[in-house]
């Protein structure tokens, strides 16, 4: 199988939400399509991928140094055997002539491609993505979590309250709301509103988006201890392991984080010096932004060594990708946004929730065409 063209592009996502760190007014994201010369029941074969959410689009270095790599390579450079494209060897193609460390943006360019050519593998052997990466693995339902609770302007413990009840309704029992972004007092207020509204059984997680120095996040810490949350998310700097040790020697919450770690390089470095706790803390390493499944691999090789269960993964980014590799990967638990207006989240909106569990679509692969939102994010790439 040739790859014969490689078509992406930036999407907005702009949505009116807020967190600790960041707006998404501006927001962006890329969508890509491999096209081949295959067929599959009469119709070109072509792997979809959409990106995931908070690091904008990735179409400069996808038009200039990753397309162009896949597009000149002889298809025996990436042959996986069977006459199909294997994902592993595209990408070690895609990879050419960069060199180790500094992951930067170039993680997400790759992790697009890569979820692509995981698509492509999948609809090539007519099964679901995560079936296709645990063929012995019979149950399509994942245990997930809504993300949401981002700041409002006006009424915001009212539309907190209401966000929650929506997501109650529509089958979760685990949820997580934003913090920092707000006076102490405010976020108390929140996360109490959340907890009196919850029944016997659901979980609160809350998420500080890196953003509190020491002096803060140990406040933080020690003011939220009372509370029975699930875990406290990027409490400090993404980076700064050093510090994530203090919180967690000094706190007996549990920590969530990973999500802005882009490489097994960076997880090995978290899991080396961040003093984690493998019997409560999360990993929330995104795998689109790392780089996709290839790199993913290697960071669970990497969890391994150190002693973690994969069970204490919770990638970040409420995608139907990740809730696929979630299901595939035998991780423990996925994102899924509660905003459904916006595009991002419109993209699973349709995935059934029932009693804090998702059930995957059963079409190959990743699922998009099955999204209520396909066309708009895919239109033009396609055809
Ligand atoms: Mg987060």
């Amino acid at each position: 199988m040739r790859i014969v063209a490689i078509h992406e592009r930036t999407i907005p996502l702009a949505m009116a939400a807020r967190n600790a760190s960041i707006g998404f007014a501006g927001m962006t994201a890329s969508a890509l399509a491999v096209h081949t010369d295959a067929r599959r029941n009469g119709k070109p074969l072509i792997g979809l991928a959409f990106d995931s959410i908070g690091r904008y689009g990735h179409g400069g270095l996808l038009r200039e140094r990753f397309i162009p790599r896949l597009l000149a390579a002889a298809p025996d450079a990436y042959d996986d055997g069977n006459g199909g494209i294997d994902p592993r060897r595209a990408w070690t193609v895609a990879m050419m002539d960069e060199k180790p460390g500094g992951h930067g943006e170039r993680s997400g360019a790759v992790g697009l491609i890569d979820a692509a050519l995981w698509d492509l593998a999948a609809k090539s052997s007519d099964q679901p993505l995560w079936k296709r990466l645990a063929p012995d693995r019979e149950d399509a339902a994942i245990e997930v979590y809504a993300s949401g609770g981002h700041y409002r302007a006006s009424h915001d413990v009212e539309a907190l309250r209401d966000e929650i009840r929506r997501a109650m309704a529509a089958g979760h029992r685990r949820f997580k709301i934003k913090i920092g972004g707000a006076a102490l007092a405010d976020d108390r207020r929140r996360t109490e509103a959340v907890l009196a509204a919850l029944e016997p059984g659901m979980t609160l997680a809350v998420d500080g988006n890196g953003t509190f120095d020491r002096a803060t996040a140990l406040h933080y810490a020690e003011a939220l201890s009372g509370y029975p949350l699930a875990w406290l998310e990027e409490p400090v700097p993404p980076l700064d392991f050093e510090l994530h040790r203090e919180i967690a020697e000094q706190s007996a919450v549990p920590i969530a984080t990973g999500e802005n770690l882009f490489s097994a390089d960076d997880a090995r470095n978290l899991l080396r010096y961040g003093g984690l706790r493998r019997d409560r803390d999360f990993l929330q390493f995104d795998i689109s932004l790392s780089y996709g499944i290839v790199e993913y691999e290697r960071i669970l090789e990497c969890l391994e060594a150190f002693g973690w269960r994969r069970e204490r993964c919770a990638p970040h980014a409420g995608h139907l990708f990740a809730m696929q590799a979630v299901a595939g990967l035998e991780l423990g638990l996925a994102e899924t946004t509660t905003d459904a207006q916006g595009l991002f989240g419109a993209v699973t909106s349709g995935v059934a929730v029932l009693d804090g569990r998702a059930r995957l679509p059963d079409a190959a692969g990743t699922g998009f065409e099955a999204s209520p939102v396909y066309r708009q994010i895919f239109d033009g790439l396609v055809n």
